[in-house]
C-alpha cells in the first residue's frame, strides 16, 4: 500500500473508532513519522491540522444551520400571514421534487431546451417551499444556491438538507450529514450563507479570511507530490489560525480556543 494512502486510512479512522483503538492509532503514526522526511511529515502535519479545524467548527455549523432552518420556517409563516387569501401551511408533502419549487429556467437545476426536469410544471408562488427557496436565495451570499446537493423532501424535516445549498457544487452528493461534510464543505457554508456573517469580519469582501483558509486547504488538497515544505506548513496553518482568531464570537468558542492551541503545537 502507498504510504500516504496508509497515513491517510489511519488519519480517518482516528476520527471514527473507539479511544482504545484511537490510542494505539495515534501511536502507530508517532512511530511512523520517523520514518518520513520533513517535507512528507509536514504534509501529514498538514492533514491533522485540517482534522483539528473541522473538528472545532462542526458544533457550531451545526447549531447555526439548525438556527437557520427555524428562521426559514418563521419567514415562511409570516410571509403566508401576509399574504391575501392564503392559509399557513406548516408541513408540506405535495412537493417531489425542486421543479414544484423552482422557476423555469434556473441555472444549475434545469436540463435540456424545452426543460425535461419541468415538463410544463407551473410554481405557485405562494407555497411554502418557494417562499423556503426564495429566503435561500436571499441568504446565499451570490444568490446562487447549490440545488443538486440539496433534497426538497427533506426541507421540513431536516435543518442539515438546507446546508446543502451553501456546499460547492460538485463533490457532495453523499453528504447528507455534517458527519459526512469535509473542512472544504463547512469553510463554504461559512462563506455562503449569510447567518455565518458574524463569525468572519470581512465576510463581504470576496477574498476574505475564511475564503483564504479553503484556499490554502485546497492548494494543499491538490498537492500532486503529498508535500509541504516548512515554510508553506507554517503559512498554511497561520491561515486557519487566522480565520479562526478573526472574530470575536468565533474566537471565544471554547472548541476553537482548544483547536487553535493544538494548531500552536503543530507549528513547532
Ligand atoms: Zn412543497
Ligand atoms: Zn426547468
Amino acid at each position: 500500500m502507498d504510504i500516504h494512502l496508509f497515513f491517510l486510512t489511519l488519519l480517518s479512522l482516528i476520527f471514527l473508532t473507539t479511544l482504545k483503538t484511537k490510542e494505539y492509532l495515534i501511536y502507530s503514526i508517532k512511530r511512523m513519522f520517523l520514518t518520513l522526511n520533513n517535507i512528507q511529515e509536514n504534509w501529514l502535519k498538514a492533514v491533522v491540522a485540517g482534522g483539528y479545524t473541522r473538528a472545532c467548527l462542526i458544533s457550531l455549523v451545526k447549531t447555526d444551520i439548525n438556527q437557520f432552518h427555524s428562521d426559514a420556517g418563521n419567514y415562511v409563516e409570516n410571509k403566508q400571514r401576509t399574504t391575501a387569501h392564503k392559509q399557513v401551511e406548516t408541513n408540506c408533502s405535495s412537493c417531489k421534487s425542486l421543479a414544484d419549487v423552482l422557476e423555469c429556467p434556473t441555472n444549475g437545476y434545469c436540463k435540456g431546451k424545452p426543460c425535461t426536469l419541468h415538463a410544463g410544471k407551473r410554481v405557485d408562488i405562494n407555497h411554502a417551499c418557494v417562499i423556503l427557496m426564495q429566503y435561500i436565495v436571499k441568504n446565499h451570499k451570490h444568490c446562487r444556491p447549490s440545488w443538486k446537493n440539496t433534497d426538497v423532501t427533506h426541507w421540513g424535516s431536516d435543518p442539515w438538507s438546507l446546508a446543502g445549498c451553501f456546499l460547492p457544487r460538485d463533490g457532495y452528493e453523499g453528504a447528507n450529514t455534517a458527519e459526512d461534510t469535509d473542512l472544504n464543505g463547512f469553510l463554504s457554508v461559512i462563506l455562503n450563507c449569510e447567518i455565518f456573517k458574524q463569525y468572519v469580519n470581512d465576510w463581504e469582501k470576496p477574498d476574505n479570511i475564511c475564503e483564504k483558509a479553503r484556499k490554502a486547504l485546497n492548494k494543499f488538497r491538490h498537492s500532486p507530490t503529498m508535500s509541504l515544505s516548512d515554510e508553506e506548513l507554517t503559512d498554511y496553518i497561520g491561515t486557519l489560525k487566522n480565520h479562526l482568531e478573526n472574530s470575536g464570537p468565533l474566537k471565544k468558542l471554547p472548541d476553537v480556543q482548544d483547536a487553535v492551541l493544538k494548531l500552536s503545537k503543530l507549528e513547532k
